[in-house]
């Protein structure tokens, strides 16, 4: 979960705006701060995104600049999903949160994701299994190697938003992911899927890097080259989402801080608002 900055260059205008200032106008101070992603679970939004307030138990129809301290965006999916929708003050602290916690490091994330293999069935209304595929799906885990309340929240998260599709789906004795007809039909929640492909796009943009890297010319052309791939690995990033997944696959896969950096804090196409305050996203804790 990209940790996020909520420190909007414009909201003290519309602080100071008298009378109500429009939801569309907030969900965009929303999106301009922290970029049009799911806070959650990373997707890219679509053309039709929801605020989430943090501490109701009922869905604003209408959202206050007043409220923005507690707003974030929230994809169809994850809200679709949320298990607990009555929040309360007592169980809001006991999630994580990108604005709040550090969410994600680089070294010992209290959130981590993982390639896994898993049985994709889907079950008809009878119970018949009318589908059945290996597949590899990326996970988002707890750490229990992170501080105990980060990995008690990071488990809360999961669970709280189900991250990894409804909890009674996975079965992990057979690891099998068991989805009814209907939602696999509808496509109801795309969110592994989505966070998968991310997956794959960032080890095609590592292969392109590595092909780059073993070309013999080590000349000025050539290294302007490899900026351009590295700024066009930054574009499909920023259009991929997933950022806490570009992460994961570009250090396991190149352990270079630098060029994950360079790519996932890129200047060129920069994921808005990611806290990063003095580098602790790249400091082993
Ligand atoms: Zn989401």
């Amino acid at each position: 979960m990209r940790p996020v900055n909520k420190i909007s260059p414009h909201i003290q205008q519309l602080q100071q705006q008298n009378g109500p200032v429009k939801t569309s106008t907030v969900t965009n101070a929303l999106i301009d701060t922290i970029g049009n992603y799911c806070s959650y679970c990373e997707m890219m939004l679509s053309g039709y995104h929801v605020e989430h307030l943090r501490y109701t138990a009922t869905w604003p129809e209408n959202v206050n600049v007043s409220m923005w301290d507690d707003l974030l965006l929230i994809c169809n999916d994850c809200r679709n999903n949320i298990r607990v929708p009555e929040l309360n003050t007592l169980s809001a602290d006991a999630l994580l949160w990108p604005d709040r916690d550090m969410s994600f490091n680089l070294y010992n994330s209290p959130l981590q994701y993982e390639l896994r293999p898993v049985k994709y069935v889907v079950v008809n209304t009878d119970g018949d299994r009318i589908l059945e595929q290996e597949m590899e799906l990326v996970f988002v885990v707890a750490n229990p190697a992170a501080a105990a309340t980060l990995y008690q929240k990071a488990f809360n998260t999961i669970n709280h938003f189900q991250l990894n599709m409804q909890l009674e789906y996975y079965d992990a004795a057979t690891n099998e992911l068991r989805i009814p007809e209907t939602v696999h039909l509808q496509h109801a929640d795309n969110r592994m899927f989505k966070r998968t492909k991310a997956w794959h796009e960032a080890m095609r943009a590592v292969e392109g890097l590595r092909g780059m890297d073993s070309l013999p010319d080590k000349s000025e052309n050539h290294s302007a080259l490899r900026q351009m791939l590295v700024d066009q690995i930054a574009m499909t990033a920023w259009y991929s989402g997933n950022w806490s997944v570009w992460m994961t696959v570009l250090h396991q896969q190149t352990n270079d801080a630098a060029l994950t950096q360079s790519v996932l804090l890129s200047t060129a196409h920069p994921f808005p608002g990611t806290r990063n305050e003095n580098n602790r996203l790249f400091i082993a804790e």
